[in-house]
């Protein structure tokens, strides 16, 4: 079911007026990898017409499954270094081995036009995010414990065993760090999961200070 409030503007209850928000909410996901956060985002999006998904550029290879342009602009290593030196990111951040960013323009744009935005980000660029723009709503997701996140990586089969054993070490620093963010969701049934997701979000939309 689709609510007024997915929309961005919104009748005072009290007064018949209209509300409008002044620009969209910006909302990063931070998790280790493997825990959940694209499986997530694909049950939580279909909710919110209002929310879109900002696509990341990275310099790592294209998985079987991933289409350029809708999973990751997929660019070579001096293509993502030209656009670092043309200041067009919002946030990048080494990774395993490859790069991974948020070009600004379309985040931009699209918070200005009163739409809401979802990142994906590792941990080091949600800082850089937070640092830039410090209403942004921090929401961290975590595996239910170290076995399981390790579990999920190769159930997923698209990683060689030793990124496995980077993106594990990697966790570990991400995990401790959750104290930073607003929000803690803990994906261990991944209904339940979304549900919390979804309930952040509408509180988040919610918050009289984001209005006019
Ligand atoms: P991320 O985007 O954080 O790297 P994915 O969304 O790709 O993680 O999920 C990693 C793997 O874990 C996938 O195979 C996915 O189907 C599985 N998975 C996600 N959430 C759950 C869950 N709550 N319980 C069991 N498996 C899950
Ligand atoms: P993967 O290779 O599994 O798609 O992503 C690896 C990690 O990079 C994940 O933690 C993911 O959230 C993160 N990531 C994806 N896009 C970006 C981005 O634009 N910037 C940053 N800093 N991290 C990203």
């Amino acid at each position: 079911m689709v609510h007024f409030w997915d929309y961005g503007i919104y009748r005072n209850p009290y007064k018949g007026d209209a509300v409008i928000r002044k620009h969209g909410i910006l909302f990063v996901m931070t998790g280790a990898s493997g825990v959940g956060k694209d499986t997530i985002r694909r049950e939580v999006l279909p909710e919110f017409p209002n929310l879109v998904y900002s696509v990341s550029a990275t310099t790592r290879k294209r998985r079987q499954n991933e289409v350029d342009g809708r999973d990751y602009l997929f660019l070579t290593k001096t293509k993502f270094e030209e656009m670092i030196k043309c200041c067009e990111f919002l946030e990048y951040a080494e990774y395993v081995g490859d790069y991974y960013g948020t070009p600004t323009h379309r985040v931009s744009s699209a918070l200005k036009s009163q739409k809401n935005v979802l990142l994906e980000l590792e941990l080091h660029g949600a800082r850089q995010v937070k640092r830039a723009i410090p209403n942004a709503v921090m929401i961290f997701v975590a595996p239910p414990n170290l076995s399981e996140l390790e579990r999920r990586l190769r159930g997923r089969g698209t990683d060689t065993e030793e990124k496995i054993a980077k993106r594990l070490e990697r966790a570990r620093e991400e995990i401790n760090s959750a104290r930073e963010f607003d929000y803690l969701v803990v994906n261990d049934s991944l209904l339940e999961a979304v549900k919390e997701f979804s309930a952040i979000i509408r509180a988040e939309c919610q918050k009289a200070e984001r209005m006019i």
